[in-house]
């Protein structure tokens, strides 16, 4: 059996890493999407399923068992990726802040980093509010954004503006193709 590509993709709130990472999915039965655990408060119309939502507590249990690959505090809250099952055959898809993707790169130097960012700070902020996130996450993740895009840069494997998402969504497939061809 041959080892997963692990694709980690990274960037803003609001650059679209969901919408991508869901299309990704979508129409390649050979990735798996992992599900992450917070403590933050599901948003208004987010659905059960975009995160494993738990209390604090259970949180930190899952910590004091190793459970996480990875896990980090992100404006207050925490966010961690479950061990994923590596037996499975299928390549892995992880959506996650860059605290996280070091780990991970620390722990499987092979994987690949994706960052996305928005086209500009103001479409970012139209896709947060369209969203409908709360004033105060728009804010937060507006101001976060900009130390975010300066480490992406200098820590990413590729670069990719999300302005058009078929254009965005072609080129992670492509780069997940190349990493499977040069698997083989
Ligand atoms: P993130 O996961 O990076 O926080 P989302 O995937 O939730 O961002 O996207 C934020 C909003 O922007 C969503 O309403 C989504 O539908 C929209 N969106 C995502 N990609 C694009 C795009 N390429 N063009 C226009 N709107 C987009
Ligand atoms: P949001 O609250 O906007 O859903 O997510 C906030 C940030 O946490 C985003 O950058 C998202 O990619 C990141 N994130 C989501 N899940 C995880 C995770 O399991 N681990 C880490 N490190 N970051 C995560």
């Amino acid at each position: 059996m041959t080892d997963p590509i692990i694709v980690i993709v990274s960037g803003p709130g609001g650059a679209g890493k969901g919408t991508l990472v869901e299309a990704l999915v979508a129409r390649d039965k050979q990735l798996w999407l992992s599900r992450s655990w917070t403590t933050r408060a599901q948003r208004d119309g987010e659905p059960d399923t975009a995160y494993v939502f738990v209390a604090r507590e259970d949180f930190e249990k899952q910590i004091a068992i190793d459970g996480f690959l990875e896990w980090t505090e992100f404006l207050g809250n925490l966010y961690g990726s479950p061990r994923p099952e590596m037996g499975s055959g299928l390549d892995i898809v992880l959506e996650i802040e860059l605290h996280g993707a070091e780990q991970v790169k620390a722990s499987h130097p092979e994987a690949i980093l994706v960052f996305v960012s928005p086209p500009s700070r103001e479409e970012q902020q139209r896709r947060l509010q369209g969203r409908g996130d709360p004033e105060h996450h728009v804010v937060e993740r507006l101001k976060k954004a900009e130390d975010e895009e300066r480490e992406g840069a200098k820590k990413a494997d590729v670069l990719i503006i999300n302005d058009d998402l078929e254009r965005a969504v072609a080129e992670i497939q492509g780069i997940i193709g190349a990493a499977r061809t040069a698997r083989r």
